[in-house]
């Protein structure tokens, strides 16, 4: 097989590894002659798997005895809608702070029910940074932010202090570096840009915090429903459970999130540097913005972009076109892009400064 260097933002590489165990469980999971797909998801040989990601999750982030975690559907867009039901009672507000598009998403549906102070914007500069000095107001009900923006490369490089309990999308950056996993309410993300295929989204919930708004919530949605049944409310995603399950155990071989960060740190450093030491090249994040999952970058001259463009290609990089929002090129480094992908990407990009510079 050839080797793809795929720099896709989501959903979007996996470990070589855990492709080769799923497609074999999909035929024959475990010897049993059975597929992972045509048995009962409460079963014992399913529910083991649904047991063994949940205490990975816990595991990896080191969460306290009091937090729960969960495996839902419906992706991180319908967690915007099921975090203001589970935690903004009835004639409450809610702060969020708006760092691009799935920032303005999770406002949207919190709006659905209640009232939202956007506390901190980088609307008007296009979401090229995060905003600094963010004070939480003490009587909203809770904060909502989202840690990493997939789509214009920026990332929380600290966390805002807050009094209020924090909700947090952890979507793009969810097991990319440690964080004080008990400085939160909640962290949601959807698994597939950190952790697995799309289909599953994981919750990991203070359970101290839930059953505070007074409202009735849709079955579906009410995250305490979910906990008193383990996550088997309905019928689970089992498939993106399992390859989920799959790669929280080859995180955890690699050395847990520690190690991992190592990685990505010296995925970014390579990264940022081929950006900055470029004269062809601007990145679109502010330097003390930039995230280590996605870096947004473009060319100064636009007619050189056919030439980039098939240089790329020739050496087997996939998925590198920026979103459509933001333009140029988007080089996404999760956690299960070796370092030498982006070593291929930044010596292609110095070619071109060589050729044309
Ligand atoms: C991809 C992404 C989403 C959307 O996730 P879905 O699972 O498609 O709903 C939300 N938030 C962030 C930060 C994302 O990267």
């Amino acid at each position: 097989m050839n080797k793809v260097h795929n720099f896709s933002a989501g959903p979007c590489i996996l470990p070589q590894s855990v492709l080769e165990e799923a497609s074999r469980a999909v035929v024959d999971f475990n010897n049993s002659g059975l597929s992972l797909i045509e048995i009962s998801h409460r079963s014992k040989p399913f529910v083991d798997v649904m047991e063994e990601a949940r205490s990975l999750v816990k595991e990896l982030l080191e969460l306290p005895e009091r937090y729960e975690v969960l495996f839902l559907q419906g992706g991180a867009t319908l967690g915007f809608l099921t975090t203001a039901y589970n935690y903004l009672p009835v004639g409450a507000k809610a702060a969020y702070i708006d760092t691009g598009t799935w920032a303005s998403g999770a406002i949207k549906e919190a709006k659905l029910l209640g009232d939202v102070d956007v506390i901190a914007s980088s609307a008007d500069s296009g979401y090229n940074h995060i905003p600094k000095n963010i004070v939480v107001p003490n009587d909203a009900a809770y904060l909502h932010f989202t840690s990493n923006n997939t789509i214009y490369g920026t990332q929380f490089q600290d966390f805002p202090k807050s009094d209020i309990p924090v909700v947090c999308d952890m979507s793009s950056d969810i097991f990319s570096k440690r964080i004080k996993a008990d400085d939160f309410a909640m962290i949601y993300a959807g698994a597939q840009k950190n952790m697995g295929p799309a289909g599953t989204v994981v919750y990991i919930i203070d359970k101290e915090q839930l059953g505070k708004t007074g409202r009735k919530i849709p079955t579906y949605l009410d995250l305490e429903k979910h906990i008193s049944k383990d996550s088997m409310l309905n019928t689970p995603p089992v498939f993106p459970i399992y390859v989920s399950m799959l790669t929280l155990r080859w995180m955890r071989d690699l050395g847990g999130v520690d190690a991992i960060e190592k990685r990505n740190n010296e995925k970014a450093r390579v990264m940022y540097n081929a950006i900055d030491s470029n004269p062809l090249f601007k990145g679109h994040a502010t330097a003390d913005s930039r995230s280590h999952m996605n870096a947004t970058f473009m060319l100064n001259d636009e007619s050189l972009s056919e030439t980039f463009d098939s240089m790329w290609k020739a050496a087997g990089i996939s998925g590198l076109k920026g979103h459509r929002s933001v333009g140029g090129y988007r080089a996404s480094m999760y956690n299960a892009l070796p370092v030498e992908s982006v070593q291929v990407l930044a010596d292609v990009m110095a070619e071109l400064a060589r050729v044309n510079g």
